[in-house]
């Protein structure tokens, strides 16, 4: 039994995920066994209740992998940002062009909920600022939904006031329109006319942030097609960021909307690689490398 034995033999903090027929799983002697596994200090993940492989329907469900991975990270809390508040941006914003138009991109907001997931479990305090997305927010964050540049600016400013660390991961339209037209715009009718949008530039929430509250470790995102680690490393220094994470989004494995990610880390005398992996991993080594910042590892 070698699964036994490796759990006889280690120290290994250990997580049990169950799958097995819903009357095995109610059984007497298993349940009894639950209790002494319990007893010995293993945890449990589920199961879950519902439709099984068998045909039966009841508890023995495995739990989804996302909820058993949720889990077995929370065996790693470090506690690395124990008393810290951080406070993260995600997802696009929108910014609206009449009542039913409006100017956008394409981020999941998938990044910014993991760093907040991976930040709640290193021990802080979370204030997730998100735009539209279609994302569960993680326990214990504070979720704050904005839609435009300007409602997220705002609400970074307020949660920027108690914060030690700010992520900024949203992906904030550059642009917006001048005007909203109050009445949503009508084609002329017979004619090739195109209404004339006037754009101006939005805020930049990062820059801002970061003149305005000098203290706050800031952490940015340098999403870039070429030339990737000398642009974020130019753009650290100007928006005068401690931390840069440096993405190659011409691929389509990594970076915007996907599942992984690869990045490079650039502080002012530090460059770290993280080779792809999922964004939730990503964001665990990202939250693991600013707690030992502000170690000062
Ligand atoms: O200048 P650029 O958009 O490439 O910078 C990216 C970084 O700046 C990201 O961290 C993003 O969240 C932040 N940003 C911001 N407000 C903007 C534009 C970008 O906070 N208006």
């Amino acid at each position: 039994d070698l699964l036994g034995a490796v759990l006889a033999a280690s120290d290994a903090p250990v997580l049990l995920a169950p799958a097995m027929n819903q009357a095995m799983w109610r059984d007497a002697r298993t349940q009894k066994n639950v209790t002494t596994v319990l007893d010995s200090g293993i945890r449990f993940i589920g199961p879950d209740s519902g439709s099984q492989a068998c045909g039966d329907t009841g508890p023995g469900r495995m739990s989804e992998p996302t909820q058993i991975a949720a889990a077995a990270a929370e065996l790693f809390d470090t506690g690395s940002l124990n008393g810290r508040h951080v406070v993260i941006t995600a997802g696009p914003t929108r910014e609206p062009i009449d009542p039913v138009r409006y100017l956008s991109n394409a981020s999941s907001g998938k990044m910014g909920f993991a760093i907040a997931q991976a930040a709640i479990d290193a021990g802080a305090k979370v204030t997730l600022i998100s735009g539209p997305v279609h994302l569960t927010t993680p326990d214990r964050v504070e979720r704050i939904d904005v839609v435009t540049a300007e409602d997220m600016l705002n609400a970074s400013r307020n949660a920027a006031k108690h914060c030690d660390v700010f992520i900024a991961c949203a992906a904030v339209a550059d642009f917006r329109p001048r005007s909203i037209a109050t009445e949503k715009i009508k084609k002329t009718p017979n004619s090739d006319d195109v209404p004339n949008i006037e754009l101006i530039r939005n805020p930049d929430i990062l820059a801002t942030i970061t003149s305005e509250f000098p203290t706050l470790y800031s952490v940015g995102f340098a999403a870039e097609t070429n030339n990737v680690i000398e642009f974020a490393r130019d753009k650290r220094t100007r928006k005068g960021l401690a931390m840069i994470v440096a993405n190659d989004v011409s691929r389509q494995d990594v970076g915007f909307n996907a599942d992984e990610n690869e990045a490079t880390l650039i502080t002012d005398n530090t460059e770290h690689f993280i080779s792809k992996c999922s964004k939730a991993q990503l964001a665990r080594q990202l939250v693991a490398q600013i707690a030992g910042a502000l170690h000062g590892n």
